[in-house]
């Protein structure tokens, strides 16, 4: 068998790792030079850890300089609140992995260079199908030498939430809409920051703050479509925000010298109601975009990945059906619960109609700790690697 893949990201660079452990001959294309892009999202669930261990790369993971996180904190204007904690999840693994996430993928690509039936074509952009009568039979693609074809048995479109190749397809996912976007940048640590990584929310406000040891990966949530307004109120406001949710960064934000500084992400959720075509794939966010609530996205992306491979390996390409029958249900149940969050928790608190007097300790509620913590770290209907 024969399979291209268009994308590497998490699902791409993960079915493409397992497909050639297998011996398939796999072919994946990147179209950027490089993995080295600061709004992938950092976080790696025990979902996925169990999955590298099961093909061995968990030493190796665990070897890049990365933080664990073993819960959930919410900080609000009167103090902080633990919404989820992770340990004693059963598995293995109880604890959030925070690691750059083109580390994470020169790992799984650089474990797939190992193996023959493996390539890796970097500035490689996928731009259509090669279609035989209703049969997809291959790709093509450009790079700095021209025009391209790839022919193969089975073709997948791991090509993110702006997909080229679902188009090609003629497959358009159902919106189901988030009230926000993302403005992400960096600001240096200093020594008596806070070590954890947290959601801050304050009435009309809300900010994720990462920790990458010697600086901080900060997302300032706004509402959709609000970049343009940002810009025109100027850098000096959005200074003056960080400043006072985060008042140890009150200093540190005159480094934020321009708008040049920062990327503006925009979220999407949505999902399509066919994954496929004959001889045709999509996973990961091209077939679900995830918004970043529960920074579960990567996870789910990684899942596809182990369950289209699973199938792949067993039935042959014809088991594209029955990858989009096995990972429906727990798309669904995920994009139901960030829809929920995104609704009760993300709208009111940028439209300052959040009520943040009293957050409860959900944590130290055994009952729903145990459904968080099992929801979070490892997902609904987590995967296993059948070949070993
Ligand atoms: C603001 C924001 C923050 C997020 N934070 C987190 C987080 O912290 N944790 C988490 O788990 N999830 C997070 N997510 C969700 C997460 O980013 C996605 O769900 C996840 O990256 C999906 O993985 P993927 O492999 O399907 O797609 P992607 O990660 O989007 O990868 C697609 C790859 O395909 C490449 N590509 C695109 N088009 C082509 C083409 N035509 N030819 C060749 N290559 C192509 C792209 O360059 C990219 O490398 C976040 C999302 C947003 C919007």
């Amino acid at each position: 068998m024969r399979c291209v893949i268009a994308g590497g990201g998490p699902a791409g660079a993960m079915l493409a790792l397992l497909l050639a452990r297998a011996g398939v001959e796999v072919t994946l294309l990147e179209k950027h030079a490089d993995f080295l892009r600061d709004f992938r999202g950092d976080t790696i669930h025990p979902s996925t850890l169990r999955v590298l261990d099961e093909i061995g790369l968990a030493e190796a993971f665990h070897r890049i300089p990365h933080r664990k996180a073993y819960g959930l904190t919410l900080v609000t204007d009167t103090g902080a609140s633990r919404l989820a904690d992770l340990r004693g999840l059963r598995g293995g693994y109880d604890y959030i992995a925070f690691v750059p996430q083109w580390d994470f993928l020169n790992l799984l690509t650089a474990e797939a260079a190992k193996y023959p039936s493996f390539r890796l074509l970097m500035n490689a952009e996928a731009n259509g199908l090669i279609r035989d009568g209703g049969t997809v039979r291959g790709l093509r693609y450009h790079d700095k030498d021209g025009e391209h074809e790839l022919r193969a048995d089975l073709t997948v479109a791991a090509d993110g939430r702006g997909s080229t190749l679902r188009v090609a397809a003629g497959l358009a996912p159902v919106e189901m809409g988030a009230p926000m976007d993302v403005v992400w940048f960096r600001m240096p640590r200093e020594d008596g920051d806070p070590g954890e990584t947290f959601l801050r929310v304050s009435t009309g406000r809300l900010l994720v703050a990462i920790n990458r040891e010697t600086y901080w990966q900060l997302g300032y949530v706004i509402p959709k479509g609000g970049a343009e307004r940002l810009r025109a109120a100027g850098i000096e406001e959005l200074r003056h925000h960080v400043g006072r949710l985060l008042p140890f960064l009150a200093e540190r934000v005159t480094l934020l010298g321009s708008f040049d500084d920062v990327s503006v992400l925009t979220v999407a959720l949505n999902r399509l109601r066919r994954w496929y075509r004959p001889g045709f794939l999509c996973i990961g966010d091209a077939a679900h975009a995830m918004s970043p609530v529960f920074g579960v996205g990567i996870n789910l992306a990684v899942q596809d990945a182990v369950a289209t491979a699973n199938l792949v390996l067993k039935h042959g390409p014809s088991a594209v059906a029955a990858v989009q029958r096995r990972r429906m249900f727990p798309t669904v149940v995920t994009q139901f619960a960030q829809r929920v969050a995104q609704k009760r928790l993300i709208a009111p608190a940028l439209e300052g109609s959040l009520r943040l007097t009293r957050v409860p300790e959900l944590a130290r509620i055994p009952v729903i700790n145990r459904l968080t913590r099992t929801f979070i770290g490892n997902g609904v209907r987590p995967e296993h690697v059948a070949s070993r």
